[in-house]
């Protein structure tokens, strides 16, 4: 079943709100075997909807909408759809009687206006919505389907959970499709690539290949009858990944850096401190973010400026030789909070988090120091000069190269 969405909403053009239900739906269109190949977003423009449904409607079997169900006049979406089957709205009693009460719950009197989404055509089914006033429409004609949901996300979601998916559930069986993904550190694309030439170019399980912010990923992607089969296809392509890229690979599919830097400090009963200048604390909120860090995390002391470097044991004479943003002071950072905080590994962060260059170093130049083991490693990383983007990316390198290091140490 080939499938597209339509996000409905000038305001979703307007780059104040993110169309996060596309992404809902999006992520859950493989399990049930639906090939979603176009997101549209479109402002609520009458003519531009219907010949938008038009068009999808001759190279898709299952359209679904979110958005422009609402009680006000710039919500068009079951007038977009009534006029692209070419039907007649009507009212339907037992529906406004159900919102009215629905109102009367929680104690006011329904609107004159929100009768406008007890509208429906004859190719209709509705599908309630527990969460809101706005009925969603499940219309099907000539082979074709059109899903049409609220916008908000609390109620498209749960309508989408609990009445779209299990419906399309039923009509879309004989596929599935699933995929697995590999996450790697150290190396990059193109070298990635080359370790596993062999597997590009099939068809089924396909094998793609992303540049992420945590590394370069690998994503085998299966389609089968059944999820048996998806995974006989994806295991003996996994095997071959394994076997060419173990010793890059950090984690797979949902894995954080974090979870795997705690799941191997906790197995190897190490313990972890840091200190950190430009990401301000973000890798103590990060690390602490995986329950069970206590077991594990010392914490993090932040110094920010470079006095309070000196205050916790940073030698003033090593920041005047190399300057606050360097590999000598990441380094001195990672061993001095070690020393001080008694913990296995230390870790010591330096950069410019921008978006100005700070003493002729330019924004998003960031140092991250490891110790442990009485080895000091550190490493330069150089980001677009975005202040969050390079906070979490330092975070997430840094934590990365403790999780080399110890790997290479092999517990
Ligand atoms: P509507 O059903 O068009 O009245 O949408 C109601 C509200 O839901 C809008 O004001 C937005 O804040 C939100 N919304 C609409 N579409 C989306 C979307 N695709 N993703 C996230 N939020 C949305
Ligand atoms: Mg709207």
């Amino acid at each position: 079943m080939r499938a597209e969405i339509l996000a409905f909403g000038t305001e979703l053009l307007m780059g104040e709100t993110l169309d996060t239900n596309s992404a809902h739906i999006a992520a859950r269109l493989p399990a049930l075997g639906i090939d979603l190949h176009t997101v549209t977003i479109m402002g609520d423009e009458m003519g531009e909807m219907v010949e938008m449904l038009h068009r999808c409607m001759e190279r898709s079997d299952l359209i679904i909408c979110t958005g422009g169900l609402g009680p006000t006049k710039d919500d068009l979406t079951r007038e977009a759809i009534a006029e692209t089957f070419g039907e007649t709205i009507t009212f339907d009693p037992d529906l406004i009687a159900a919102m009215e009460q629905n109102f009367r719950n929680r104690g006011q009197d329904m609107p004159e206006t929100n009768k406008k989404q007890a509208g429906v055509i004859p190719s209709v089914t509705v599908l309630a919505n527990p969460r809101g006033t706005a009925p969603g429409w499940w219309a099907e004609k000539g082979g074709k389907i059109i899903i049409a949901m609220p916008g908000v996300p609390g109620e498209m979601v749960l309508m989408w959970d609990q009445q779209a998916a299990p419906k399309l559930k039923e009509r879309a069986q004989g596929t599935v499709i699933m995929s697995r993904t590999f996450k790697t550190i150290g190396l990059g694309e193109a070298a990635v690539g080359e370790y596993v030439s062999s597997l590009f170019g099939r068809d089924n399980p396909y094998l793609g290949i992303y540049a992420r912010p945590d590394g370069i990923h690998l994503r085998i992607i299966a389609r089968a009858a059944d999820q048996g089969e998806a995974i006989a296809l994806i295991e003996p392509m996994e095997a071959e990944i394994r076997e060419a890229l173990d010793f890059a690979i950090w984690g797979v599919d949902g894995e954080t850096p974090e979870e795997r830097v705690g799941a191997l400090l906790s197995d190897r009963g190490l313990t972890l401190a840091a200190m950190e200048s430009c990401t301000g604390g973000l890798l103590a909120s990060t690390v602490t973010d995986v329950p069970g860090a206590s077991g594990y995390f010392k914490g993090s002391l932040v110094t920010y400026a470079t006095k309070v470097k000196s205050i916790a044991g940073v030698e003033p004479a090593l920041i005047e030789e190399h300057g606050v943003v360097s590999a000598e002071v990441a380094g001195a950072m990672a061993k001095a909070v070690r020393e001080a905080l008694d913990a296995d590994v230390g870790i010591g962060i330096t950069g410019v988090a921008g978006p100005g260059p700070q003493d002729g170093i330019p924004a998003g130049t960031v140092y991250a120091g490891v110790a442990m083991d009485g080895a000091v490693e550190s490493t330069v990383m150089r980001f677009p000069p975005d202040r969050p983007l390079v906070k979490r990316r330092a975070v997430v390198m840094a934590l990365l190269q403790v999780y080399r290091m110890l790997l290479e140490r092999n517990g």
